[in-house]
């Protein structure tokens, strides 16, 4: 019955009792949380990293962060920039060139003079304007009236209208050419911040705009053209590159260049365009360098990059889940504190929802007694959850809203996960009743934590060949499947004493899609190989997951929740799993009653509990016994 299943898994794994409510005291909600003023003190979870930004910061020091998306490291490179003194910034001006149209001049003033100079020169060209009007409006009233008096109108009108085009001709920054404001950081009260990530050349080096009416003369000043980078923009502030690897290599060398020299010049970035003949004068930009990714992103990176930053800064790891302690569920509900100010629009959450993302945390962190900082993903859940709230027009977010929110806020893996177990139960490719002699139920995860049956099916015949069986591996997963059939044969020698070389064995993974990991599909493969040979029937209730050591013991997997969870979903009674898993499995209340969890250490133990009792089974067991390798009796805890 439900209720003796319940008992029976809560011998095995106890979620509640290890998730006690925090002691809230006296918040009554996440509204009487205090968030911290400053963006590096509301990082979360990564204390060292962070305490490695403030030496950086301090010193002026390039930072690498390698971690997970979404666990903030954008955060941690925006939080830097505050640290940094915002009274050092400048404004930086370019003013034409007398002697060289084509090398513009730069001058970098005190943030804030830059705004007053070009509003100074722009005054200057307006009071020009209006004297050019003046002068010529005179000049064509006196000819006029010259034309008048000596009665020769035709020829005053047209020296009138010969005067009209010179004054049109001349125009003010022909005489005086103001400077062009190219980097202002007058209302800054923080060091910039600029975010690099996935920005072309011109956008990160600067550029000079084409002019097609260049030669002329007529065309506008090269000065004028000129755009700045965000390396300029991040002068005496931070840049951040997310991703960097995905830089090219020549722009990842200028980009090192610009850090070495702290000046850049900018130039026209592409090479047949008229902005290519302009050059600068060096340019400032003194940033701090922060660069990101995930461990691959170290692949694609410039060499000199790298060792730039290590010689000159520092590398940090981010974790992607904390412990499970008191003090970091605080930090967790100051999170969603800060997350709701943030966002702005979404009423506060009251303690049971606060306690209901604590668990979905460590739901998250699919490790025990861990809880994720994946938070961007987790940030996301919370502003699911307001937004039912306030769509019912509740007070408070409660823990129904958040349940209610995690059914909106599936990613897209999951979505897919959910998609193909209502497909298969339309097209019956699993049946969870009855036994199948070579068909079992595998669990795979795809995505971050979405777990998907597997179903495997394996036909054994008679060797075709006299020297040896063939292994046939059919389905997306093939190769894996091939590989797992080599491994476990020494063990299905060993553990039931057949010689699989004597068979042809077909393995066939059913309805397979990109993406799905099949490492840990190990042990469903020797299930369903055993299952055909010995032609004994595999309970088709049963779902299994674990990779298998060459002693035949079964090893940890991934993602053991979300693999219990879908096979809840598509109906499993029993769920097979590595017993050192058991310690992860945070399985949703409504799936307690549902499946039954088996912990397992070896592959006999496996078989006992897929493999359908008969006089087969009975007969593999003392075959089992007489080798030595039949769990006689079940182990403890089961
Ligand atoms: P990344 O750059 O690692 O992909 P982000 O810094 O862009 O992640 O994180 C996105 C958002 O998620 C942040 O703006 C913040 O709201 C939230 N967030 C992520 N990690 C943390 C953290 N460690 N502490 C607090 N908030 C976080």
């Amino acid at each position: 019955s439900e209720e003796e299943l319940v008992e029976k898994n809560s011998e095995r794994y106890n979620l509640e009792e290890e998730n006690p409510m925090l002691d809230y005291g006296n918040i009554g909600s996440s509204e009487d949380i205090e968030v911290p003023p400053l963006l590096i003190d509301q990082v979360i979870g990564h204390e060292e990293s962070v305490e490695t930004i403030k030496k950086a910061a301090k010193q002026r020091r390039n930072v690498l962060l390698i971690g997970d998306p979404g666990v903030g490291k954008s955060m941690i490179a925006k939080g830097m920039a505050e640290l940094l003194p915002p009274e050092v910034l400048q404004d930086i001006l370019v003013y034409p060139n007398a002697e060289d149209n084509n090398n513009p001049l730069i001058r970098p003033v005190p943030a804030g003079d830059g705004k007053k100079i070009v509003m100074a020169s722009k005054h200057n060209e307006k009071g020009y304007g209006e004297k050019k009007t003046l002068i010529t409006v005179f000049l064509i009233i006196g000819v006029m009236a010259l034309g008048f008096v000596y009665n020769q109108i035709l020829i005053a009108l047209l020296a009138c209208l010969f005067i009209f085009f010179i004054s049109m001709q001349i125009k003010p920054q022909n005489i005086s050419m103001g400077p062009k404001l190219l980097v202002s950081n007058g209302e800054k009260r923080f060091a910039p911040f600029v975010d690099g990530t996935g920005a072309h050349a011109g956008a990160l080096l600067g550029d000079v705009r084409h002019d097609p009416y260049q030669s002329g003369g007529l065309g506008t000043p090269a000065h004028e053209r000129v755009e700045s980078g965000m390396i300029h923009k991040a002068n005496r502030g931070v840049l951040y590159i997310d991703e960097i690897g995905t830089m090219s290599m020549k722009t990842q060398q200028e980009l090192l260049s610009a850090m070495q020299e702290k000046k850049y010049s900018i130039t026209g970035q592409s090479e047949n365009s008229s902005g290519a003949m302009v050059h600068t004068q060096a340019v400032p930009c003194d940033f701090v360098l922060v660069a990101s990714g995930n461990i691959q992103v170290l692949e694609g990176m410039h060499i000199a990059m790298r060792s730039r930053i290590r010689g000159y800064g520092y590398e940090v790891f981010m974790k992607d889940s904390m412990d499970d302690t008191e003090e970091n569920r605080k930090k967790l509900i100051q999170f969603v504190a800060q997350e709701i100010k943030n966002d702005g629009r979404i009423p506060h959450f009251n303690p049971e929802a606060l306690d209901e993302i604590i668990k979905e945390a460590k739901r998250r962190a699919g490790k025990k007694d861990a809880l994720t900082l994946k938070l961007r993903d987790l940030g996301g859940l919370v502003r699911a959850a307001g937004d039912v709230a306030k769509e019912e027009g509740a007070k408070y977010v409660t823990s129904e809203h958040v349940v209610t929110a995690k059914k909106y806020s599936r990613t897209l893996e999951q979505q897919i996960a959910d998609r193909s177990i209502v497909q298969r139960k339309e097209y019956a490719v699993f049946h969870p009743t009855g036994g199948k002699i070579g068909m079992v139920n595998g669990l795979s995860v795809i995505g971050d934590r979405s777990g998907l049956m597997l179903p495997i099916a394996a036909e054994a015949a008679p060797a075709q060949s006299t020297r040896e069986g063939k292994i046939i591996a059919t389905g997306k997963l093939g190769e894996i499947a091939k590989e797992s059939v080599q491994n476990v044969s020494a063990l299905i020698k060993k553990h039931t004493g057949t010689d699989i070389s004597q068979y042809d064995i077909h393995v066939q993974f059913l309805q397979t899609y990109d993406g799905v990991e099949g490492d840990s599909a190990s042990v469903s493969i020797a299930a369903a190989v055993i299952s055909a040979i010995e032609e004994i029937p595999a309970d088709q209730t049963v779902a299994l997951t674990g990779s298998l050591s060459v002693r035949g013991d079964v090893l940890p997997i991934g993602g053991a929740t979300s693999k219990i969870e879908a096979a809840a979903e598509a109906g499993i009674k029993k769920v097979i799993i590595p017993r050192s898993n058991m310690k992860d499995v945070m399985i949703e209340k409504k799936y307690e009653e549902e499946v039954e969890i088996i912990p397992v250490d070896t592959l006999s133990d496996v078989l006992e509990n897929i493999l359908i009792e008969g006089s087969k089974k009975s007969k593999l067991v003392e075959k089992m016994k007489a080798i030595g390798t039949a769990v006689t009796k079940v182990p403890e805890g089961v």
